[in-house]
């Protein structure tokens, strides 16, 4: 690992002002992802600010709905009673992520933020336009089995990993933001990823020195409650990656959908919310047919690699039985 300067902010406006006063420089929450990207000599900051002791581990109910801090672990929110009682969805899909240890460990702000698996991504000695800007990507061409469907660009195949995300989504939660000047800004969930385009080096919309100060959700209405589910298809059981998620709620009105959200992860560069699906769910009757009909529309523009044709059918196996269970019907 190459040398940095380790700094230990004592709360929000030092941390933001400390980060922007340095090109390179990053946030430490739970260091998860960050730490072993140093380690692998992907990220290279030469000031880490360690955030840990600012007081945004709070979750709460607010005006909007619910305020769930930046900085209160993947555990503490997956088990906190107002998200199990009105929000099942994003504790189902954050204990669907990584393990025990790791979620004891990670934060809201950090699982928002972490990088893609790319596997190219993480060898220096192949090239990669989201690492190095122009240089390449190896996986076009490679071994994308687990790459992108949706979405994707010339300069960048890449998926973005995370489960809790997948959730928010379809939640339509917020993220709320401050600026090194103090400003805050709330960034819808949908426009807080981004696709790769010619600038597959950006992940996300936060600009630099931006802190994540909580997620904030909507009430949830009872049935999107009630009536969702988030499957996620993987390699082995636990510990592992998506292949594919779905995450998955309804709004019935007796055996009518009223409105449905289908999100998908694990294909595209960013959470994939398909409008389709959901326009060909709303104000029908919720059967096994009409999900099916939705799971196709889903996956009808999918653009597969060399390696990654099996996503196709997997997505649309996968979005029917998330649909199957939410509404109860499997
Ligand atoms: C073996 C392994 C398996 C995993 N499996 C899964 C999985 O199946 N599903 C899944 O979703 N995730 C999985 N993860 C990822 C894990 O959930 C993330 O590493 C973790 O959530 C990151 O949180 P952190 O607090 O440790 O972030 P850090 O590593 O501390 O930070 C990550 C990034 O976020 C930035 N950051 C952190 N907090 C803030 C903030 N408040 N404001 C602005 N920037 C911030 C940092 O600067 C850094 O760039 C896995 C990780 C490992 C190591
Ligand atoms: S898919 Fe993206 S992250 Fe992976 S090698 Fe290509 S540019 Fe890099």
């Amino acid at each position: 690992m190459r040398p940095f300067e380790y700094v230990r902010a004592a709360d929000a406006a030092s941390s933001t002002a400390a980060v922007a006063a340095v090109a390179d420089a990053k946030f430490l929450a739970g260091g998860t992802n960050l730490v072993d990207l140093m380690k692998e000599d992907i990220e290279r900051p030469s000031r880490v600010v360690d955030i840990r002791s600012l007081p945004l581990r709070e979750i709460k109910r607010s005006r909007a709905g619910l305020s769930i801090g930046a900085l209160a672990t993947n555990t503490e929110t997956a088990n906190h009673p107002l998200i199990r009682e009105n929000y099942p969805l994003l504790t189902q899909a954050i204990v669907a992520g990584a393990s025990g240890q790791l979620r004891n460990m990670a934060t809201n702000g950090g699982n928002l933020l972490q990088r893609t698996r790319c596997n190219y991504f993480y060898d220096t000695a192949t090239p990669c336009n989201k690492r190095e800007a122009g240089s390449g990507c190896g996986a076009r061409e490679g071994l994308n089995r687990m790459h992108a469907i949706l979405g994707w660009s010339e300069s960048c195949v890449a998926t973005y990993p995370g489960d809790m995300a997948n959730a928010l989504y379809a939640l339509g939660a917020s993220v709320r933001v401050r600026a090194p000047d103090g400003r805050e800004r709330l960034i819808p969930i949908a426009e807080f990823h981004r696709l790769p385009g010619d600038t597959p080096q950006r992940d996300n919309t936060l600009e630099h020195g931006e802190l994540i100060l909580a997620i904030e959700l909507p009430v949830a209405a009872a049935d999107f409650a009630r009536n969702a589910h988030y499957l996620k298809v993987r390699d082995r059981a636990s510990y592992a990656f998506a292949m594919v998620a779905v995450a998955a709620a309804l709004d019935l009105d007796g055996g009518t959908i009223r409105q449905a959200r289908v999100v998908l992860g694990s294909v595209a560069h960013k959470p994939w919310r398909s409008a389709e699906a959901e326009a060909a769910l709303t104000g029908r009757r919720a059967t096994e047919a009409t999900f099916q009909q939705a799971a196709a529309a889903a996956l009808r523009d999918a653009r597969p690699l060399a390696h990654n044709t099996y996503k196709v059918e997997l997505g649309q196996r996968s979005i029917v039985r998330a649909l199957m269970r939410a509404a109860r019907l499997a």
